[in-house]
């Protein structure tokens, strides 16, 4: 194959590999939107939960309150049928005593069980209210999640659809160059392919020695910049003939072929003014 078709294979790849990876990424982010949604329900529920353990327990004194009440009431109600049979004063003062008193536990335990039913109300009330935003959050939510999941299909299928283009492009490369070329997209954000002019990689913006340069420019081999690995191809430059003969002791070279992911950490700054370039 001549170099120029490769490059151009390259290209089209860079274009359909960058697609990918996006695609892939949205992939992976899109269930992640439904976070918040989620953390909202179980609070929701949580709250729910408290207050049904509140309610049980507000229930359970209502009903203790009541059966005071009643037996005030019994008491008092004994105390009056015995005024009917009393004899003496000591008899009806001590009747008196026993009737005041347990009419005044009565009052009492009254005012009890209708406090203790009145927060039964609100907090039935509450429940009440918590039940319809839960239905209504798990509405929204599996709603949601099976938005997300036509959209995951859609993008999947677009996916595959650009594998089926990579797997007719790349057929006829190397698959080592693939292989580099496809991770090094992955980790430069969409740039796998850059112009040498003037004898600088505009990938990273570092100056390539002079050799090196030549290599690119008789184009019989596919060359990674020793920089940032991006594979390099020969752009016509106005300072090509000088920069060719002056740049000759530019820096060391890293190892061409085996450039580790530790390497691509070291060069952040670099990706700063890749990504700039990249968007204009
Ligand atoms: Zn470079």
């Amino acid at each position: 194959m001549v170099m120029e078709d490769v490059f151009e294979k390259l290209r089209s790849l860079q274009d359909i590999l960058s697609q990918k990876i996006l695609l892939e990424q949205e992939i992976q982010e899109l269930p992640r939107e439904l976070t918040t949604q989620e953390e909202i329900l179980a609070r929701l529920k949580r709250s729910f939960i408290e207050k049904n353990v509140e309610y049980e327990k507000t229930r359970s004194a209502e009903s203790e309150f009541r059966e005071l009440l009643a037996d005030a009431e019994h008491a008092r109600e004994g105390a009056e049928k015995n005024m009917d049979v009393i004899n003496t004063q000591r008899e009806y003062e001590a009747l008196d005593k026993e009737i005041r008193d347990a009419a005044e536990r009565e009052q009492q335990f009254r005012k009890d069980v209708q406090r203790e039913e009145r927060l039964l109300a609100e907090l039935d009330e509450q429940m009440r209210q918590s039940t319809g935003l839960i239905a209504q959050q798990e509405k929204e939510l599996t709603g949601r999640r099976a938005e997300i999941e036509v959209e995951k299909a859609e993008k999947a299928k677009k996916i595959k659809e650009l594998e089926k283009e990579e797997n007719k492009l790349s057929r006829d490369l190397d698959p080592e160059v693939f292989f580099k070329f496809e991770r090094i997209i992955r980790n430069k954000m969409g740039r796998g392919i850059v112009a040498i002019k003037g004898g600088v990689c505009t990938g990273c913006h570092m100056i390539l020695p002079a050799q090196f340069a030549n290599v690119v420019r008789t184009g019989e081999e596919i060359v990674f910049c020793p920089y940032c690995s991006r594979i390099l191809f020969y752009e016509e430059s106005d300072q090509d003939e000088e920069q060719y003969f002056e740049t000759e002791d530019s820096g060391s070279l890293s190892d061409l072929d085996d450039i580790d992911d530790d390497e691509f950490d070291d060069e952040e700054e670099e990706d700063e003014k890749v990504n700039a370039d990249y968007e204009e």
